[in-house]
C-alpha cells in the first residue's frame, strides 16, 4: 500500500514510504490478503531447481481485480532475473533468492499477496546491475546486499566497534514493522540496510518483558531510559504504557534518525509533538558525549532523545526509575549494568 504523506523518506526522498501509523494499522489485516478474484495459491515448491518450476510453468500475471501477485510468484520472477545474469545457476531454488521482507511487517498466518513496492529483498552474491533489474519487478521496492553472515548484527556493537552495515544496491530500504503490545500498536520504521533485522519471533519476547514490568507496577508514571534504543521500539512502547518521561539513547546515528522518524510517524498514537534540537546531518556516525537531539511532549509524557555512549549518558541522566538495556545478542549486556544508580536496570 502506498500512503501519501508529508513525511519524506530519508533514504529515497519520496513521499510514499512513510505513512501516518493510524492509516496503516486500519488497513493492516487485509493488506496482504487475496481478493475474491486472486488466483489460488500457486503452490510453487521452494526446494526444487528452477528449471523444474519453469518446465511445469507458472502464471505470473497480476490479479485483474486487485493487481496483487503471490509472494512465490514474485520470488520466481526474481530468481529468473538472477539466473539470467548468472548470479544464480539453473539449479537454484526459490530458497536461494534471498530473504524477502514485506514493506509493512506484521505476523501473517498466510503467504502474502503483494502489490507495488510491497517487498524488500536481502540477497547474497548480487551486484548493482542485477539489483537494478530486480526493482523493475513492480512488487520489489529495494534490493539490499547482505555483507558477512546472517548471524552478524547490522549496526554497531559498541561505540568502539566498526559499524557493520548491508549495502542498498537499488531502490529504497525503508520499511516498518508493526509492533503490538498490551499497551497498543506502533509502526516502527527502519532503514533496513543499516538497522538490525528483528524477525517477528524476537520482538514479542522483548515486548513481553515490558508487559511483565507493567504488571509489576512499573513503567506507568515512571522515568524510563531506553539506553540502546535502535529505532525506538521499546522506549516508544513505554510511552504507550504510561511512562511520564522516556529518555531514548543510541550511539548509532541511523538509530537516532529512525527514532526521530518513528516519533513523527506515530505522533498521533503517542500524543506528542516533536521538536528537533540539532541538525542530524552534522552528527558523526557513532556518538560519544551525549548530545540532546530532540524533545517531544504531549499527553502527560515527555520524550528526550540522545545520541551518544550509554555509559556517558548515565553520567548526565542519573534520575530514572527503570533503565532498559537491549544490546545485540553477542554483546555482554551485564557489562553496562551499574549497581550504584537510583533506578532499576533491566536487561532485555
Ligand atoms: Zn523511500
Ligand atoms: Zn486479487
Amino acid at each position: 500500500m502506498t500512503v501519501e504523506t508529508s513525511i519524506h523518506c530519508p533514504t529515497c526522498g519520496g513521499s510514499g514510504c512513510i505513512g501516518p501509523s493510524g492509516n496503516i494499522l486500519d488497513n493492516l489485516y487485509t493488506m496482504y490478503m487475496a481478493c475474491s478474484d486472486c488466483q489460488t495459491d500457486p503452490k510453487i515448491q521452494k526446494d526444487v531447481p528452477f528449471w523444474i518450476i519453469k518446465q511445469e510453468g507458472y502464471d505470473n500475471t497480476q490479479c485483474n481485480n486487485c493487481g496483487a501477485r503471490h509472494l512465490d510468484i514474485v520470488m520466481a520472477d526474481a530468481l529468473a532475473v538472477m539466473i539470467k545474469h548468472g548470479c544464480r545457476n539453473n539449479e537454484a531454488r526459490l530458497f536461494d533468492v534471498g530473504t524477502p521482507l514485506i514493506t509493512i511487517g506484521c505476523p501473517l498466518a498466510f503467504a502474502p499477496r503483494l502489490k507495488t513496492d510491497n517487498l524488500i529483498l536481502i540477497a547474497d552474491n548480487i551486484d548493482r546491475q542485477v539489483a537494478g533489474e530486480l526493482v523493475n519487478i513492480p512488487e520489489i521496492k529495494g534490493v539490499i546486499k547482505r555483507i558477512g553472515t546472517p548471524a552478524q548484527s547490522v549496526g554497531i556493537l559498541d561505540t568502539d566497534s566498526e559499524p557493520h552495515t548491508y549495502e542498498l544496491l537499488a531502490g529504497c530500504d525503508m520499511r516498518c514493522d508493526v509492533v503490538a503490545s498490551g499497551f497498543g500498536e506502533l509502526c516502527i520504521y527502519k532503514s533496513q540496510s543499516k538497522i538490525h533485522i528483528e524477525f517477528g519471533r524476537e520482538s514479542p519476547e522483548k515486548i513481553q518483558v515490558l508487559e511483565r514490568l507493567y504488571m509489576q507496577g512499573h513503567l506507568a508514571g515512571e522515568i524510563v531510559i531506553d539506553g540502546f534504543c535502535g529505532p525506538g521500539t521499546l522506549g516508544l512502547m513505554c510511552v504507550l504504557a504510561g511512562a511520564k518521561h522516556v529518555i531514548l539513547n543510541d550511539a548509532w546515528k541511523t538509530a537516532i534518525e529512525n527514532t526521530l522518524l518513528n516519533i513523527e510517524a506515530n505522533k498521533d498514537i503517542l500524543g506528542v509533538e516533536l521538536e528537533k534540537l540539532v541538525d542530524t546531518s552534522t552528527m558523526p556516525d557513532i556518538g560519544d558525549e551525549p548530545v540532546h537531539v530532540a524533545h517531544a511532549k504531549g499527553n502527560g509524557c515527555v520524550i528526550d532523545l540522545f545520541h551518544g555512549d550509554f555509559r556517558k549518558l548515565l553520567e548526565v541522566v542519573d534520575d530514572f526509575d527503570t533503565c532498559l538495556i537491549d544490546t545485540y545478542p553477542s554483546v555482554n549486556a551485564a557489562g553496562f549494568v551499574k549497581d550504584d544508580t537510583g533506578g532499576r536496570m533491566v536487561i532485555i
